[in-house]
């Protein structure tokens, strides 16, 4: 019997080691693993780059407290303003920080404006932002919520799509809008461009902050730096984490001057946070990711994949009703079940993850290549076709 807490419904299958887009079993077995520990080794499994970076590090210096300051933490936030809207990074170790994060430093935005009453963030409806008690009344998901109450106030929600009901649920208290760019766990569905926009616009008119929730979509996973980018806008407050450290646990969140104005010496912190070691790891991935030519790599190894999904939904309509998602954060709607689904492709060798809604997540590294591609698409085929 596991000593692990049972929070997941856990596949009777681990790993022992992992290269590139390959996992390779316990058992011996190889895997093509489109999964990439949900969107997290950006640069696939043990990637020799990122192995010589973490071990040089690990030799010289693993970790310092933040009352010192770090040339890493400092090298990263800089590239990671240079290359962006934001002004400011502040360090973190996980998602669900980095979004409570921005919670917190649209709040102090507004306090320190002499507004502490404006402190409500309106979200969507089953989004996700992460596990802590805030984090998931942010999301307001049911499943999530059971049995955590009270619940942690602050969180107004819209429904995805419902723009006239978005501008209803602003008040004078209202302090930002967070969504997620692209809804991952909510089933990969892709705020339109036009969308953004007009939030942009909103939050403009409205005097408010703007958050992008960029932790699962950012760092490259649509072909650009950020998500966001596509729509040529620019937010106030964007948390970062997953892909950001390629398997390390790094979660950030960017920010502008003026919203920074509110953080003052001791309004926040961290223990962990950007110490060096996992500096080195995200400097790192941006290495390679601000690489001339990688970004767009990714647009068109992911417009490849896209067609090569758009043909197995012609051929199998009845099985696969959406492809879903931008760059290679990609989903397929099916109509079948879900979990029997993903074990067949399991049986066959490739590594996907559920979404809501009943779409199977396709997340393979940045980097993947045009037969990794062939390899998965054919292996859906032969899933696929076994519902004819
Ligand atoms: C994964 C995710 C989070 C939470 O990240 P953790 O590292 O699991 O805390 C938050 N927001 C989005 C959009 C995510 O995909």
């Amino acid at each position: 019997m596991s000593s692990v807490l049972n929070t997941y419904n856990r596949k009777k299958i681990s790993f022992k080691k992992g290269k590139g887009c390959y996992l390779y079993s316990s058992k011996g077995k190889k895997y093509l693993d489109f999964v990439q520990g949900i969107a997290v080794n950006s640069l696939g499994h043990s990637n020799d780059y990122l192995n010589k970076a973490i071990n040089k590090q690990s030799k010289k210096l693993w970790h310092v407290s933040n009352v010192f300051i770090i040339p890493e933490q400092e090298k990263l936030a800089k590239r990671l303003t240079q290359k962006t809207f934001a002004d400011y990074v502040v360090f973190q170790n996980s998602g669900a920080e980095a979004t409570e994060a921005a919670i917190k430093i649209a709040r102090r935005y507004f306090y320190s404006k002499g507004q502490p009453k404006k402190n409500r963030i309106l979200c969507i409806n089953k989004s996700f932002h992460g596990r802590t008690l805030a984090t998931i009344f942010a999301s307001n998901s049911k499943k999530m919520m059971e049995g955590f109450y009270p619940k942690v106030d602050g969180f107004d929600h819209f429904n995805f799509g419902d723009h006239k009901g978005l501008e209803k649920k602003i008040t004078k208290k209202t302090a930002a809008i967070m969504v997620e760019t692209i809804m991952g766990e909510g089933g990969i569905k892709v705020i339109p461009d036009f969308c953004l926009r007009h939030l942009r616009k909103l939050c403009n008119k409205k005097k408010i902050l703007l958050i992008l929730d960029e932790v699962q979509c950012g760092i490259g996973r649509t072909g650009k730096f950020f998500a966001y980018e596509h729509a040529k806008i620019k937010p106030d407050i964007v948390p970062i984490a997953k892909g950001i450290g390629g398997g390390f646990p790094i979660g950030a969140c960017l920010m502008t001057k003026k919203v920074a104005s509110g953080m003052t010496p001791g309004s926040h912190g961290t223990t962990f946070g950007g110490n060096p070691l996992a500096m080195s790891v995200g400097n790192a991935v941006l290495d390679v990711i601000f690489k001339k030519g990688f970004l767009r790599n990714v647009q068109q190894t992911s417009k490849y994949f896209h067609n090569e999904l758009q043909n197995l939904k012609k051929k199998y309509p009845k099985v696969i009703l959406e492809v879903r998602g931008m760059g290679l954060l990609l989903g397929l709607k099916i109509s079948k079940d879900q979990n029997k689904f993903i074990n067949k492709l399991l049986e066959n060798k490739l590594l996907a993850v559920r979404a809501a809604e009943n779409v199977i997540r396709l997340l393979p590294p940045l980097n993947v290549k045009k037969k990794n591609i062939d390899e998965a698409v054919a292996i859906l085929n032969k899933v696929c076709k076994t519902y004819k």
